[in-house]
């Protein structure tokens, strides 16, 4: 085991070529030169020289060149980037909805070729529930549709997670009678109830306030905690990163490519204004927008 490498090793863990195959993060530190490759556990989730475009009859657009990303078993891998570097295309293809012109990815080692259970996407519109169905019909329904389970163990599995996200007074509720910031809630607990093996998560609380955006984050964290699910998760707020994950890749502008990718775990919600924190959050706004200039906006 190693040293957690912090934002403060920043730049030396900063890559200018995707990072080679057969690196384990784990096992090199990264103040010292690279090891020898060692053998570790292999990654949950492996993308590989993915590069995914649109094609119009007019043009094509190249979301993202080449990325090469190993997600790890109970990581909270976020991917950072600005708008429009392709992170949601990313996203979608890791999920089956978009298959790469380029590349692989892999789920355990399988081909992901499709959409399926166990990768589900937590959107950031507040419009993903059914609005004709209750909180617990929405949260169970998935597990019927699925053929997971029947209806007696979906509905005592919805109730489960329902509780899990702090709704139980409202699973009679639809969801025009809920906040958005419960919305979100329920579509979380919908996805953890799939118990799929990688949720995915694109900008969730990005239209949330402030506060209950701060709270959102505290919550998913603690449903981690007891759960250690694999997240990936993604967003364009510096901070939001820096708190959710345990590791960050950076994706440069348009079309996405990894710039950098560091270890995040030193940092939680506590950690915000700490002098490291606000360090960290600038030296990543910096290699983000490629100035020096200090970051007044981090989210
Ligand atoms: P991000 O989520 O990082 O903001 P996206 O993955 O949504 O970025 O988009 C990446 C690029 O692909 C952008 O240039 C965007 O305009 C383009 N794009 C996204 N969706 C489509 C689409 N359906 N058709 C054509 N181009 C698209
Ligand atoms: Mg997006």
């Amino acid at each position: 085991m190693i040293s957690a490498a912090t934002l403060s090793d920043l730049s030396v863990l900063e890559l200018a070529e995707p990072r080679p195959r057969g690196f384990v993060r784990r096992d090199v530190a990264p103040a010292r030169p690279a090891p020898e490759p060692a053998p570790g556990p292999s990654p949950l989730l492996q993308i590989r020289g993915v590069t995914l475009e649109y094609r119009t009859p007019q043009r094509v657009v190249r979301a993202t060149h080449r990325i090469d990303l190993d997600i790890h078993a109970a990581d909270r891998f976020v991917l950072l980037g600005p708008s429009g570097c392709g992170k949601s295309t990313l996203l979608k293809a890791a999920a089956g909805f978009i298959t790469p012109v380029e590349g692989s990815i892999t789920l355990a080692g399988a081909p992901v070729r499709a959409p399926g259970p166990d990768r589900i996407v937590v959107f950031q519109e507040f419009d993903q529930l059914p609005p004709w169905k209750t909180v617990a019909q929405n949260v169970a329904f998935p597990l019927r549709a699925a053929k997971a389970l029947g209806r007696r163990e979906a509905q005592e599995r919805a109730r489960h997670y329902i509780d899990k996200v702090g709704l139980t007074p409202f699973a009679d509720s639809y969801p025009h009678q809920l906040s958005g910031g419960m919305k979100q809630r329920v579509a979380i607990a919908r996805a953890l109830a799939m118990q799929p093996r990688v949720l995915m998560m694109d900008e969730p609380f990005a239209a949330l306030d402030a506060l209950t955006r701060r709270r959102m984050q505290e919550e998913l964290l603690a449903l981690w905690d007891e759960a250690r699910f694999t997240l990936l998760f993604v967003t364009h707020s510096i901070e939001e990163a820096l708190v959710v994950g345990n590791r960050v890749a950076l994706l440069s502008p348009h079309p996405g490519r990894v710039r950098a990718e560091f270890n995040s775990h030193a940092f939680d919600l506590s950690s915000i204004g700490s002098e490291a924190f606000q360090a960290a959050v600038q030296r990543l706004h910096a290699r983000l927008f490629d100035t020096d200039a200090p970051a007044e906006a981090a989210r």
